[in-house]
């Protein structure tokens, strides 16, 4: 994908990117989604990893991270989840302290995405000298060669079998001052400036799963109409698939002004949170009707929707649970 010019299309051409606008992102992640490609995980990595070295990173941390982002030689991992700090980060007990010229990080981090494959990694960490939650985390780049850095179990999903998720472990970890990113302290702070393009590009993912299964949907169920197999000429499986198509097309326009928005730099972080939950939960739903659809072809593991079923379940999980959206559209509506 580096040696295409699929990575991190948004990165300037300073760094060997391509310079492009939002849109780019936008169409690679589509196309991934058109052939359920979930490996590496390269949306997480070139529109919601990097993204933060590009806008926090000190020049110098720039010019020795960003090229390799491009060009695939660098694969990165956010790790901020803890076995016992899910949605609840403010709880996270990794700590970073500060020794002379090195940063000391001690604690677990899992479930992290590309955390087998990654190069670098942004490690959320606490000054555990710093009471309020929301002003002991900062953000550190934490190179996979550094000692007392492990990686360690590839957790075996239900889904995204393609996609390593993972533990890290750091052990009496030590990184060179510089390599923390962004303000000490303001780690909260970077987290919650770049939620709006993380949820969109989760929601990108949910309506472009849908539609993808609508489509598989549609080929499955044409493709075959020997009496007793398909019934497409049934009212219940047409009205099913209208149905379905027309919650898509309701997620597409939606998602379609967001991206626009998004674009002109609008703040749309109450809208793109309902987009998240709403499109990952309509293509579960897309797949959980069109597996009922397809009947029997639909529990062979060669039905293409069993496997898309499969991935798009854990959407709902990651990046904000759609719990924790609806909390947050709940008080930006004063409830
Ligand atoms: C495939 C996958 C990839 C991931 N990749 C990464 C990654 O790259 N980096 C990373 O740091 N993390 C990653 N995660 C972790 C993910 O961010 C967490 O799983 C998520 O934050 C939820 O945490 P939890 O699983 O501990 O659930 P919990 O927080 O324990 O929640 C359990 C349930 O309770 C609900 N709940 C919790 N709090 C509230 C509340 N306040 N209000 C209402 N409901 C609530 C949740 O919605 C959920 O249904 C990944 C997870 C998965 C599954």
């Amino acid at each position: 994908m580096g040696e295409q010019g699929f990575l991190c299309t948004g990165i300037s051409k300073k760094f060997g990117g391509l310079g492009g606008d939002f849109l780019y992102s936008v169409i690679v992640i589509e196309e991934l989604s058109q052939i359920s490609e979930a490996g590496l995980a390269a949306p997480l990595h070139s529109d919601i990893i990097v993204p933060y070295i590009n806008t926090y990173a000190t020049e110098a941390q720039k010019q020795k991270y960003l090229p390799g982002c491009v060009s695939g030689d660098i694969i990165t991992a956010v790790a901020m989840t803890e076995p016992d700090a899910g949605s609840d980060l403010a709880s996270m007990t990794t700590t970073a302290v500060i020794e002379g010229d090195e940063i000391v990080l001690n604690g677990s981090k899992t479930f992290i995405s590309n955390g087998i494959h990654s190069d670098l990694i942004i490690v959320a960490a606490r000054d555990p000298l710093v009471e309020n939650p929301h002003q002991a985390i900062s953000l550190y780049l934490v190179e996979s060669e550094t000692p007392g850095f492990q990686k360690g179990r590839q957790l075996n999903k239900m889904g995204l079998k393609s996609q390593d998720t993972s533990e890290l472990f750091f052990n009496n970890c030590r990184i060179p001052k510089t390599n923390q990113l962004g303000e000490k302290g303001s780690g909260f702070i970077m987290l919650m400036e770049k939620l709006q393009q993380e949820r969109l590009v989760c929601a990108v993912m949910g309506i472009a799963a849908a539609e993808k299964i609508l489509k598989s949907t549609m080929t499955l169920i044409q493709g075959k109409n020997t009496a007793g197999t398909f019934h497409i000429k049934s009212q219940v499986v047409q009205f099913a698939l209208v149905e379905m198509a027309t919650e898509v097309k309701i997620g597409r326009t939606f998602i379609n002004k967001l991206i626009a928005d998004h674009m002109e730099g609008q703040n749309v972080v109450i809208e793109t949170s309902m987009a998240k939950y709403w499109t990952t939960d309509l293509a579960r739903k897309t797949a959980e009707t069109s597996l009922n659809l397809l009947g029997e072809t639909g529990t062979l593991e060669k039905c293409p929707v069993v496997k898309d079923f499969r991935d798009v379940r854990v959407m709902s999980i990651f990046a904000g649970t759609n719990e924790i959206m609806k909390g947050i559209i709940a008080k930006c509506m004063g409830l």
